[in-house]
């Protein structure tokens, strides 16, 4: 016996999305030019730049990290020499 299978396609193929699998807009950072989701950018700004290198760059800082800011009493110290791994014994701790 053979099943003839004559009547499983429907009235026609649903309507292929213009836009994709996630159909959201795409926008243009405004700085490297590049397309993005805006739901995916890591800037703050994420409705103007693709990534928060970018809001860096073009700003010369993050809303997130003003967010985020606290003053820093010594931010010109050593550059990268984090090899100090004895703990020192007592800190004189002589600020003010
Ligand atoms: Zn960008």
């Amino acid at each position: 016996m053979v099943l003839a299978m004559v009547d499983a396609s429907g009235p026609d193929s649903p309507p292929a999305p213009a836009f994709g699998p996630d159909s959201e807009e795409m926008l243009r950072c405004i700085r490297c030019e590049l397309r993005y989701v805006p739901s995916k950018s890591t800037s703050s700004l994420r409705l103007t730049y693709c990534s928060f290198l970018c809001e860096l760059g073009d700003l010369g800082f993050s809303i997130a990290g003003l967010e985020h800011m606290e003053p820093q009493p010594k931010a010109i110290e050593a550059p990268a020499v984090e090899l100090d791994p004895q703990p020192e014994p007592g800190e004189p701790a002589v600020v003010e």
